[in-house]
């Protein structure tokens, strides 16, 4: 569960969130939908408190993202590409993370077959694909089997083979009972993936409601 409530983000004259008030459930994916600069990516980093609110909270599942005592085991997180070395292998940066947070070897490999990166793990990071990128953030995002997930504009980019692989492992992270949480500025992609949207724009919420009360089909 994410909640905020009058959740405001100023960067100097410009609110890229305005006064927005949420609750985000589990079991099912939610979509942030809206264009460009509409804030989906300022709410996200709110969320994981890498972004300070102007006024408002923002909590998930009652805690602040700063009180969290092993935040990698409550919220895992798929922001635009971060750097990972070039030169690294994928198991390499997975199993550095998981040093730094307590967590095991094993657990590297599970999160490495689920997200269909086993045969790939030895292979430098600096040779891979988009969606292969993309598939390794979510396996970093997923080590620390975190009951909510956040992807910022996940598969932006990629080819349809790797845009249905990613909407098939959402959908069924939040069958599993996650909270996931995803952007994305196309209707298409959200009618496809999310169960609930949350439309933003100008930082402001302009609906929220089931993904069936968008579309003239059930
Ligand atoms: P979205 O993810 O929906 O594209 P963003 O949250 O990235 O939107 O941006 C919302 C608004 O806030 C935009 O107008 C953007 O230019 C502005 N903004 C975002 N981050 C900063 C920043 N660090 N400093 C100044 N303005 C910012
Ligand atoms: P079990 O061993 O209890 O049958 P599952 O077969 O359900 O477990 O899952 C084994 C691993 O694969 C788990 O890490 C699970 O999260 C993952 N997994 C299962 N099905 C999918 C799927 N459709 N997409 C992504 N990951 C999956």
């Amino acid at each position: 569960m994410i909640e905020a409530r009058g959740l405001t983000k100023q960067y100097g004259d410009k609110r890229a969130v305005d006064d927005v008030t949420f609750s985000i459930a589990p079991g099912q994916v939610t979509g942030f939908l809206g264009p460009n600069g509409a804030g989906k990516s300022t709410t996200m980093r709110l969320i994981l408190g890498l972004d300070k609110a102007s006024s408002g909270t923002v909590t998930v599942n009652g805690m602040r993202y700063s009180e969290m005592a092993s935040p990698l085991t409550q919220v895992g997180a798929l922001l635009d590409a971060k750097g990972v070395h070039p030169g690294r292998t994928a198991r390499s940066h997975l199993r550095a993370i998981a040093a730094t947070h307590g967590i095991s070897d094993r657990r590297v490999n599970d999160v490495l077959e689920q997200t269909g990166l086993e045969s790939v793990a030895h292979k430098r990071v600096g040779g891979y694909s988009l969606g292969m990128g993309q598939r390794l953030g979510i396996a970093a995002a997923l080590l620390g089997d975190p009951g909510v997930l956040i992807l910022d504009e996940p598969v932006n980019g990629l080819d349809p083979d790797g845009v249905r692989w990613i909407r098939e492992l959402l959908r069924f992270l939040a069958s599993e009972g996650r909270t996931v949480l995803l952007s994305s500025h196309l209707m298409t992609e959200m009618a496809q993936t999310a169960d609930h949207i949350i439309v933003l724009a100008r930082g402001q919420v302009k609906a929220d409601a089931p993904l069936a009360e968008f579309l003239d089909v059930q």
